[in-house]
């Protein structure tokens, strides 16, 4: 299938990508989002929804799942699309118009901002073959709404940040937590450990080091597991836990695929662009996390006035009739204002 041609299509649906789309539609110009996750909303959506954020000026505390709500509210205001489960696999160009190639689709444009962060990303799998029949079956990588385990057992893999946090946000939902780790260090926050490990000790968790999983068991006769067998590495015995549900916490890898190839000048996995946030290759800008240049902070925050300034470059580029500046917001027709 083909799409019609747009003016501006943003490679990734995170803070950034999200902020451009809106910004695309107060310039009156046409764009679009393509992201291969299932949800907008990038990291904060796949790696920390339940985290809070400070730093964003002007909100003082917003829960990151919070937060892309109001992000993809903003999107919408022109109602331009966000194509999600669409992978970027491709670019093709003829003359000054692009097609970005997806897994499913192809998309025309004239111009293209990468947001792209740090790449497609997918939550690391657990190797053991035992698993892999039960992803979306009792096993959930990627946690968006922790009441669904409510009066659960509960078996978490990983002895990072994300691991520590869901096994104490669990604490007070499900019926029982149990954390298995392959070793006795971690690289969780020191404080979030501490609150774990007293919760073990009140009697109300678990906790296994040096264990890890070994096989996964049916016994109660229908499509759920009861119970997982976990190995001890060091003393290399088996051990019985009930469970109904393994949430894996190994971690993401992200790959920034296909972006490799475009001949973009890279540092390491992100792409160098100036001021105007160009990559070098006309018609192509980059934004966000996925940016290096010298004095780069990788914050939401700047991710949002990079958005801005590629989007203006981008509409100048497609219209050199139009100005590189927008003008006030507040002051625009567009939005119920008096024009200036
Ligand atoms: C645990 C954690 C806590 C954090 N806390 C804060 C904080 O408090 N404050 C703060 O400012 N920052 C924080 N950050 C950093 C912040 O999340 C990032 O700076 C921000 O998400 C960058 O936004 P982005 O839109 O540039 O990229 P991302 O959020 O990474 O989004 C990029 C999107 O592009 C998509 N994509 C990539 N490649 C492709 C492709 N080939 N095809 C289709 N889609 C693709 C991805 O699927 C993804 O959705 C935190 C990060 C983490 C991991």
């Amino acid at each position: 299938m083909v799409q019609e041609i747009k003016d501006i299509t943003i490679i990734g649906g995170g803070p950034t990508g999200l902020f451009a789309l809106f910004y695309a539609g107060m310039r009156s110009v046409s764009a679009q989002i393509i992201d291969a996750l299932p949800d907008a909303g990038g990291q904060l959506t796949a790696l920390y929804p339940e985290k809070y954020i400070f730093d964003v000026a002007g909100i003082p505390q917003v829960l990151a799942k919070d937060f892309v709500r109001s992000l993809v509210e903003q999107a919408g205001r022109f109602q331009q699309p966000i194509h999600l489960m669409h992978r970027v696999t491709g670019l093709e160009q003829d003359g000054k118009e692009f097609v970005l190639v997806t897994d499913r689709d192809r998309f025309p444009t004239r111009s293209i901002i990468i947001a792209a962060g740090i790449g497609a990303f997918a939550p690391r799998r657990l190797p053991q073959r035992c698993a892999e029949q039960w992803y979306g079956r009792g096993i959930y990588d990627i946690v968006t709404d922790p009441e669904a385990f409510r009066d659960r057992r509960v078996l978490i893999i990983g002895g990072g940040d994300t691991a520590f946090d869901w096994a104490t946000q669990l604490l007070d939902r499900a019926s029982r937590v149990t954390l298995a780790h392959r070793s006795d260090l971690f690289k969780a926050h020191d404080a979030t450990v501490a609150q774990y490990r007293a919760a073990v000790e009140s009697g109300r968790a678990e906790l296994y080091t040096f264990h890890e999983l070994h096989d996964i068991e049916c016994r109660n006769g229908n499509d759920r597991f009861s119970h997982v067998l976990l190995r001890d590495v060091k003393a290399k015995t088996t051990r019985e836990v009930e469970v109904d549900v393994v949430l894996p916490m190994l971690g993401f890898v992200s790959n920034m695929g296909v972006i490799r190839d475009w001949g973009l000048s890279l540092e390491k996995n992100d792409i160098i662009v100036n001021s105007m946030m160009e990559t070098g290759r006309p018609g192509i800008y980059a934004a966000g996390d996925v940016t290096a240049y010298p004095g780069k902070l990788k914050l939401i925050a700047t991710g949002f006035g990079e958005a801005a300034t590629a989007v203006n470059q981008a509409v100048h580029w497609i219209y050199p009739e139009k100005k590189v500046a927008p003008g006030h917001s507040s002051n625009m027709a567009l939005f119920g204002q008096k024009d200036d």
